[in-house]
């Protein structure tokens, strides 16, 4: 795979060094130069979800991971079902939330892991990232045990609910987390801050698993695939995707980019809704972010939008007939939660947003697919209040719910950060 930097394309880079990279010059976003049509899609929607993600994930990665190896990294990456049950005729969920964090990032977070591992010289590896709740689990879970390698996550503490905790912060092993006495911006600053300094930057051979990194989201073209393989005509199929920073949204469009022939695509977002504007009107003007109960769509700069547009322009994708947005505000997203339920299935907020949605904007003769980022369970304290029912805890989390937190606490101070850091070797 040959990736440009968007905003230099003259800058050229291999997948691996994208891969360890993650962002290019002057925070350059890395995407793929061109794309290529799968040879047998039909063929190919046969086959089990395991070995078809590898055949696409080869297609799309080149020789730079053997087959074999490629194999062998999916089926330990992606080692947890995708569910697509049917609501009725007409729609269907794409449930990517059977992982270890209950929510779709595993998939990115896991495959990336992989990568990371295969591509590492063999020298020092941590990743530090900050967390303001649920990409701190995916990256947890996803590089724990992996030889080598040490996981640093921050977090403001008291910030995140007491399950999201106890998700990420119970695992001990290579993995450490630290509450810092702050809010989410103290923890970013405290990790910009370490990669400023070249001498711990080198010492621990620091990277961030950042959402950016292109290994995350070409994982995720793989579950496009699945709901095509479950639906009647993939040809009138539409997907909705609840978006914060389209990544998810980008992932599908590359589907389609190497040949998925779905009919469009519907990027739902809450109230922060940049991008819906900017479809409308053509004016880039992001607002302030808002605060919502889907709180992982709290974004009003989405981070892979030049990626869509890129794939407008260089890909030659017809975004205007292919991709729409809108705008759900809480009290239609409670609505939409309401509604689910009423119909025999119980949705988190954001996967709700999705399908209020797709409802919307369904026509007669075309088939439905939202899907379903995270597990009920992690918002139950929403569902809660809007359903006035009890959300029962997947073994995921009744597992953890009494184990013991293992995090240090540190005021929010750069000296008290390296501290933690150099008890690490
Ligand atoms: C991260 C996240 C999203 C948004 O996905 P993007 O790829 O950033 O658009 C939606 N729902 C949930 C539950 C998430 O965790």
């Amino acid at each position: 795979m040959q990736l440009i930097n968007i905003k230099h394309p003259e800058d050229r880079v291999s997948f691996s060094q994208a891969v360890l990279q993650g962002l290019g010059r002057d925070q350059g976003l890395y995407f793929p130069e061109s794309f290529e049509l799968l040879p047998d899609v039909p063929m190919l929607l046969k086959e089990d979800f395991v070995s078809r993600s590898a055949l696409i994930l080869h297609h799309l990665i080149g020789d730079e991971i053997s087959r074999s190896r490629l194999e062998q990294i999916v089926a330990s990456a992606f080692d947890f079902p995708v569910e697509t049950p049917a609501l009725d005729h007409s729609v269907r969920a794409l449930e990517l939330f059977h992982g270890p964090s209950l929510a779709f990032k595993d998939f990115g977070a896991r495959f990336m892991a992989q990568c990371l591992a295969e591509f590492h010289d063999g020298g020092p590896m941590t990743i530090l990232t900050a967390t303001s709740g649920d990409t701190g689990a995916a990256v947890a879970h996803a590089y724990y045990q992996q030889p080598g390698i040490q996981v640093v996550i921050l977090y403001p503490r008291g910030k995140i609910t007491p399950l999201q905790e106890k998700l990420f912060c119970t695992l001990g092993g290579n993995v450490h987390t630290i509450a810092v006495d702050s809010d989410f911006d103290a923890c970013q600053h405290l990790v910009k801050q370490s990669f400023e300094e070249p001498e711990l930057k080198r010492e621990l051979g620091l990277n961030s698993a950042n959402s950016i990194n292109i290994a995350r989201l070409v994982a995720q073209v793989c579950y496009y695939f699945e709901a095509a393989a479950s639906v009647s005509d993939v040809r009138q199929t539409v997907f909705s995707v609840p978006s914060g920073n389209f990544g998810n949204v980008t992932a599908g469009l590359v589907a389609r980019a190497i040949g998925l022939p779905y009919k469009r695509i519907i990027a739902a977002t809450n109230a922060n809704d940049t991008v819906p504007r900017f479809l409308d009107s053509g004016e880039w003007d992001p607002n302030p972010t808002v605060t919502t109960i889907t709180n992982a769509m709290d974004v009003s700069l989405p981070n892979n939008f030049p990626r869509v547009l890129e794939l407008g322009s260089r890909h030659g994708l017809p975004l205007r007939s292919l991709l729409s947005s809108f705008s759900l505000d809480d009290n239609q997203t409670r609505v939409a939660i309401r509604e689910l339920y009423a119909r025999g299935y119980l949705a988190d907020p954001h996967t709700a947003l999705a399908w209020a949605a797709l409802d919307r904007e369904v026509k007669e003769h075309e088939e439905g697919v939202f899907l379903c980022t995270a597990h009920p369970a992690k918002f139950l304290e929403v569902l809660e209040e809007t359903l006035d029912v009890v959300v029962p805890l997947p073994p995921e989390l009744e597992a953890v719910r009494h184990e013991k937190i293992l995090s240090s606490t540190i005021a929010s101070d750069f000296d008290a950060l390296k501290q933690e850091l150099a008890a690490l070797h």
